[in-house]
């Protein structure tokens, strides 16, 4: 028999009949945690948490297997309009703020001159930044320090994104920006990642005419930059 669909096809259509039912169970774990239809005792709180947690995690690999799945089909869809990159970094920052203080991590920004605005997608360019501000977190153990700057340098502005985590092994980094890769340590780290978030970041980034790089040494801790053109 003929196979009619493209596997990015099949995967966005699967992708895509998962994402109703996970949102309906979201919402019931939600009621339920919210104690709207009675008092729950700790280990049903507990039980509740844990089907959240996994819940959260599934709707966000759905997504990112969608995002894969435009990204492959060439149909990565662009909303360009005049961005505040600092504006966009802060609130990435203040979004993790409660995870990076459980990680018992610092987070510090700096811009370091006048940076102009600029025509990006941002709900985008937010993506790949909350990616590697999640990854910085992530990968580094406690007493983390993360240090993120932002620089206008010879017609872009440049990001970058410090940390002094596990760092990326060498004979692994030329897999770093592939489809699904994980260190055997990030594994360890981190169990809930897909290994898709760096595939999905150098797509946007290249799509919006910039360039993606980064320096790592295992043990020591690593830097994610991207730049992109101010026109
Ligand atoms: P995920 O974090 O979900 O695994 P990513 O695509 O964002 O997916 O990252 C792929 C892999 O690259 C990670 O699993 C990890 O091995 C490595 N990596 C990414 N960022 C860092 C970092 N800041 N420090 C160390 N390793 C990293």
């Amino acid at each position: 028999m003929e196979s009619k669909h493209k596997l990015s096809e099949v995967i966005s259509i699967v992708s895509h009949q998962f994402k109703t039912p996970l949102s309906a169970i979201k919402g019931y774990l939600e009621v339920l945690l919210n104690q709207d239809l009675g008092k729950i005792n700790l280990k049903q709180k507990e039980y509740l948490e844990d089907a959240m947690e996994n819940t959260v995690r599934m709707i966000a690999l759905v997504k990112d297997l969608l995002d894969v799945s435009q990204i492959e089909q060439g149909k990565l869809d662009f909303k360009v309009n005049l961005s505040d990159l600092e504006k966009i970094i802060k609130g990435v920052i203040k979004d993790f703020s409660s995870f990076f203080k459980a990680k018992n991590c610092e987070v510090l920004f700096k811009a370091l001159n006048k940076i102009p605005l600029i025509n990006i997608d941002s709900l985008k360019i937010e993506q790949v930044i909350y990616n590697l501000i999640s990854n910085a977190i992530r990968y580094s153990g406690t007493k983390g320090k993360v240090e993120i700057t932002l620089e206008k340098k010879e017609g872009n502005v440049c990001f970058c994104c410090k940390d002094n985590g596990i760092g990326v092994p060498k004979e692994d980094k030329k897999k770093i920006f592939t489809k699904f890769y994980r260190s055997e340590k990030a594994i360890t780290f981190s169990t809930g990642g897909s290994g898709l978030g760096l595939f999905i970041s150098k797509a946007i980034i290249k799509k919006s005419k910039g360039r993606i790089w980064f320096k790592s040494k295992e043990n020591e801790g690593s830097i994610f930059c991207f730049s992109l053109p101010i026109n």
